[in-house]
């Protein structure tokens, strides 16, 4: 997968598994929690790898060794050469043993653990035995180790230290923010392309591992609480607030920014062109059936014009739709924000959206992040600028 695909599939799953659309109907949530009275225990991630797998092989070049949830040893070795595991009725089966147990945790030091085909994982893997009677593949690791293979791909090796640093501590604190949230479930994140991203040390950077590693233990925090510190590509000239966005309660530390920082951003302005018949078929997939398409337009502008409606004129009537939940269905690739400046009906009938920005467009602009850092500015200054309030502290317990 090439460099350009990979980000731009990073970008994807970060908008899926990051946003709650602001159409959900629940309650305003608190982005702000307080950090748990034993941060030792959140040293270690746990990433989904595999799931609903009717089998799986699993191999170790290293010293091993398989332990069911109870602890107890159920195999250990000088290598481990391609056991197969299945789910079965009693628990799970090793090899030819059935093991009454709802997960297998295997061990290996040195060179990894092998699942399947695709990837080799550091540590720790966990399979369970899922609800559908299906296998979920689950790798705990040291959540450095996991920064360490995705800052490279949720930045750029490229850029200054200062700015891979200031992202080193936004994604810990991120990550931090699901595991905090996921503690009583069986893994943290669940994206199979970041998963993938981390999956081979290859993609490893002496760069973005010295950003990690200078940042250690470092996270953001507002009044000495933690909150998710969601970010972007380009803001397009400003940062928006979160509950601008979702249905949150507002966080000073999210709550909107102007940034001249990101001019020179590939996604400062974009163009993109969407035919009636292609908006007519994805707004019928969702349930939202409209007989034609004869002219669109922004609703619902926030301060930093950002639009939260679209009205589709269509023969019969007008449709609103939520912006985040049109921009989603269309495609999040091409209508890259909800900045939206003209859309126009061409000469072919299809409609050409112009816009700034790519992304939601709440806490750090990555590309405006860049630039501060290529001015000289240090890593503390950037997070503060976009984070209004926060302060990156570092705490000892995280450090593992
Ligand atoms: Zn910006």
């Amino acid at each position: 997968m090439s460099f350009r695909i990979l980000r731009s599939s990073i970008l994807l799953v970060f908008f899926f598994f990051a946003v709650t659309p602001v159409f959900s109907a629940e309650r305003l949530r608190d982005l702000s929690m307080p950090l748990p009275a034993d941060l030792r225990t959140f040293t270690k991630i746990r990433i989904l790898v595999e799931q609903d797998r009717p089998k799986i092989q699993v191999s170790a070049p290293a010293v091993f060794e398989v332990l069911d949830d109870q602890g107890r040893v159920v195999t250990n070795g000088p290598k481990l050469n391609g056991a197969t595991v299945r789910p079965v009725d009693k628990g799970i089966q090793w090899w030819t043993r059935i093991v009454p147990t709802r997960f297998l945790v295997v061990r290996s030091i040195g060179s990894g653990i092998r699942v399947g085909s695709k990837g080799v994982y550091r540590d720790e893997v966990f399979i369970y035995k899922n609800a559908k009677g299906k296998l979920d593949v689950v790798n705990r690791l040291k959540l450095d180790d996991y920064l360490k293979g995705v800052i490279p791909f949720e930045g750029n090796p490229a850029w200054a230290l200062e700015s891979l640093k200031a992202q080193a501590v936004v994604s810990r604190t991120f990550a931090l923010t699901r595991m905090i949230a996921r503690e009583k479930e069986e893994y943290d994140v669940s994206s199979g392309v970041i998963s993938q991203v981390y999956a081979g040390k290859e993609i490893e950077n002496a760069k973005t591992n010295e950003a990690v590693d200078a940042t250690r233990g470092e996270i953001l925090l507002y009044k000495g609480k933690i909150f998710p510190a969601y970010f972007h590509s380009t803001c397009g000239g400003a940062t928006t607030a979160a509950d601008l966005v979702w249905k949150v309660k507002p966080h000073p530390a999210l709550s909107g920014v102007e940034c001249k920082f990101c001019q020179k951003s590939p996604h400062y302005k974009w163009e993109a062109v969407v035919t009636s018949a292609e908006i007519k078929e994805k707004l019928a997939k969702e349930g939202m059936p409209v007989d034609g398409v004869l002219g669109i337009r922004t609703d619902k502008i926030d301060r930093t014009g950002r639009a939260h409606q679209f009205v589709i004129q269509s023969t019969w009537a007008e449709k609103r739709v939520d912006a985040d939940g049109f921009r989603v269905w269309i495609d999040p690739m091409r209508l890259k924000s909800n900045m939206i400046t003209k859309i126009r009906a061409n000469d072919a009938g299809a409609f050409v959206f112009k816009g700034k920005g790519w992304g939601h467009g709440v806490g750090m602009c990555q590309y405006g992040m860049k630039y501060l850092g290529e001015l000289g500015y240090g890593y503390r200054e950037i997070l503060s600028y976009y984070y209004p309030g926060a302060q990156a502290s570092r705490l000892k317990e995280l450090e593992g």
